[in-house]
């Protein structure tokens, strides 16, 4: 790779460089599609059971360097251990779950007369994932699994902050037998080595995981080319929680903490029926002092720091130092940290309860009954995930029902599991990954007529 600039890696927990990687540019870029080009033809010409058996060795080999990987992980992205881990666990498993896709990616037969009809579900080529710094192992293999099953090659861009975990991937990736240039991963910066991607002809799909702002333009300019494009972009999501709730469960932090807050599914508008709003601001005023913010490597450690200074500074900027809020404490020092917080004066419609802040801030807002509850759930651009909170199952449904976002969870602040759908409604994204189809998601259907008619008596 030619060394035009550099990548510099800081540890956000000490701001010390923990690494620097050569930058990929656009020339690197039209040679890895070559290669990439050449290596999926290869390995589509594999036998099924041969491509998944090598993805299951991939799986292995994540598996064996597990600790490795979350290690890396901690050092660049400052996520604490445990998450770390559960991360790294996430690829191998997705890759596994992927593995046993290949053999059942099956097109159909459909009745016509005079022949035969069947579709087949033929590999798209060279798929380009472009990744956030937030979850940077997990998004990589959202988009590579499920593509390299399906029979395509996979070029991976990650985020210019966080690099080292999928290049440590691509290297696991050669040691368990996938094709040389199969699976490549492009560090550099987004409107060079990113857009180059999204640019080049011989890259049939974009998987794109990021801003809003910046998959619009992904969006915008791979349609001249009529690319294939997902969005996976940002969140702003509601916590639910009626007065018949487990109101403990129902505000746990960690249901906008998790990650610093770096979350698209991190439920940052908590919405309380106004009967309970005294006791859930208690509850969350208590558990936010409770929350342990420090070094991620300490495995007693709840909460890290963002990533970046950049980040710090944006996160600052949705919250002035006397504006009222429940508050937690960080360290101090070096490193980028925030301490966990709960707006309390905001408006529904102001600023910080709108805009997606991605740091350790939710905003609490009251409201009077479920229609009021649905309205101000559905009151952002955004349409991502989201949790309703109570025991009247009727309610549950009527509210899922009205609350327009991709994944939502009842009496639960789970989000993402890689074996059912996810993504956003409205401008937080476009199509789905993970779950049943992901593997179609990689195919182009081609329908085959073969006649039954025999040669003219
Ligand atoms: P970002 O949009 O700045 O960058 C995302 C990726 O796009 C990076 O790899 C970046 O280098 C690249 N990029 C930047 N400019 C580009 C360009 N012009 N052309 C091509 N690629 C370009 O986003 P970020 O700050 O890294 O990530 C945070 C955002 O990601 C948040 O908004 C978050 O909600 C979102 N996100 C969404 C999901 C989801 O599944 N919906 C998951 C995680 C993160």
């Amino acid at each position: 790779m030619s060394a035009e600039y550099e990548l510099q890696v800081l540890n956000p927990a000490t701001e010390e460089v923990v690494a620097t990687v050569p930058a990929a540019g656009v020339a690197d870029v039209d040679a890895a599609v070559a290669r990439a080009a050449a290596a999926q033809t290869r390995w589509a010409a594999l036998s099924p059971a041969d491509r998944a058996r090598l993805l299951r060795r991939f799986a292995v080999a994540v598996d064996e360097h597990l600790e490795e990987l979350a290690g890396l992980e901690v050092r660049e992205a400052g996520h604490t251990v445990g998450n770390a881990r559960w991360e790294a666990g996430n690829v191998r498993d997705l890759l596994d779950y992927a593995a046993g896709g290949v053999e059942r990616l099956t097109g159909r037969q459909i009745p016509v007369a005079g022949g035969l009809d069947v579709t087949i579900l033929e590999p798209l080529g060279v798929v380009g994932v472009i990744a956030p710094w937030n979850f940077p192992m997990p998004i990589a293999a959202w988009g590579a699994a499920p593509a390299l099953a399906a029979g395509n090659a996979v070029l991976l861009k990650p985020a210019e902050t966080t690099p080292l975990t999928a290049l440590r991937l691509a290297e696991l990736a050669l040691e368990a037998g996938l094709p040389e240039g199969l699976f490549q991963v492009l560090p550099g910066h987004g409107p060079v080595a990113g857009d180059a991607l999204v640019e080049h002809p011989g890259v049939a799909k974009i998987v794109f995981t990021g801003s809003t702002a910046v998959g619009k333009q992904v969006l915008a300019k791979g349609s001249a080319l009529l690319k294939r494009v997902t969005l996976e972009l940002g969140g702003k999501s509601p916590n639910i929680v009626f007065a018949d709730a487990d109101l403990k469960a129902a505000v746990d932090p960690f249901s906008f903490l998790d990650n610093s807050g770096q979350d698209c599914c991190a439920r940052t508008r908590i919405l309380v029926q106004e009967t309970v709003y005294d006791e859930v601001s208690a509850l969350l005023a208590d558990a936010l002092a409770a929350v342990v913010v420090g070094d991620p490597a300490d495995e007693k450690t709840q909460m890290g720091p963002l990533i970046s200074r950049h980040q710090l500074d944006r996160v600052r900027g949705y919250v002035p130092e006397d504006a009222p809020a429940l508050r937690g404490t960080a360290p101090e020092g070096p490193g980028f940290w925030f301490p966990p917080t709960v707006l309390t004066g905001e408006r529904p419609d102001s600023v910080a309860a709108r805009e997606e802040i991605f740091g350790p801030v939710a905003v609490l807002l009251p409201f009077t009954d479920e229609q009021d509850a649905i309205r101000l759930a559905n009151e952002t651009p955004y349409g991502l995930s989201g949790s309703i909170w109570t025991r009247d199952v009727g309610r549950a449904l009527r509210v899922s029902q009205g609350v327009r976002a991709g994944n939502l969870s009842v009496n639960s602040h789970s989000s993402v599991r890689y074996w059912t759908p996810f993504g956003g409604f409205k401008q937080s994204g476009l199509g789905r990954e993970l779950g049943p189809d992901a593997l179609t998601a990689f195919t182009e259907t081609k329908n085959v007529f073969i006649s039954t008619e025999g040669p003219a008596q």
